[in-house]
């Protein structure tokens, strides 16, 4: 079997992109989202091993010092992962692997798997962002602030991606990335 394919899913917190991924997940269920390791506390519905690993502190240190995760970083106070056995495996076995990921991490696997598809989620405003995410009526008015504060940062560095997908319509958006996702590798890397 071929060798499979890393792609990198990144936007800004409240662009929608959980809601997107959900949607090509129903289309297409050979894709694997990995699923990442946080400090953060679950939210109400959260599934532990199905939307986080959830951990602490000292766990995750762990896993760092002990070379588990592909990348990580610190997001709005806590610190996100991707364990790195099941993507490597998944990629081994051929399939396409999304990671769902913030910036620093996604420059991290710039680095790292150079060859991985990277695409970037836009909010259609700054405006319309900070509605959906104070509608999700999830984070406390300091995550918000933090949330926001980083939302600007990262749509700055949206240009560094190979796409970048507007977030407007979710059907529109989900065609977008389908047809990137689904586009002929380029043969160097297939
Ligand atoms: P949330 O707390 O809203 O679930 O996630 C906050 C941010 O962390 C989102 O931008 C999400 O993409 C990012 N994130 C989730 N998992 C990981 C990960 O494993 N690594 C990195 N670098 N970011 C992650």
């Amino acid at each position: 079997m071929g060798v499979g394919r890393l792609i990198v899913l990144t936007g800004p917190s409240g662009v929608g992109k959980g809601t997107l991924l959900r949607s090509l997940l129903d289309r297409h269920p050979e894709l694997y989202l990995s699923v990442s390791a946080t400090t953060r506390n679950p939210r109400s519905g959260e599934i532990e091993g199905q939307h986080y690993y959830f951990t602490n502190r000292s766990q995750f240190d762990r896993m760092i010092a002990a070379g588990e995760l592909l990348e990580w970083a610190e997001f709005a106070g806590n610190c996100y992962g991707t364990p790195r056995l099941p993507v490597e495996e998944r990629i081994q076995q051929g399939q396409r692997v999304i990671l769902e990921i913030e910036l620093e991490g996604a420059r991290q696997i710039q680095q790292t798997f150079p060859s991985a598809l990277r695409i970037f989620i836009l909010p259609p405003s700054l405006a319309e962002l900070e509605a959906r995410i104070r509608q999700r009526g999830q984070d406390t008015e300091e995550a918000i602030g933090q949330r926001l504060h980083r939302a600007q940062i990262e749509i700055s560095a949206a240009n560094e991606f190979d796409h970048q997908i507007v977030n407007e319509e979710l059907e529109t958006a989900l065609d977008c990335l389908e047809t990137l996702l689904f586009q002929p590798m380029p043969k160097s890397e297939a």
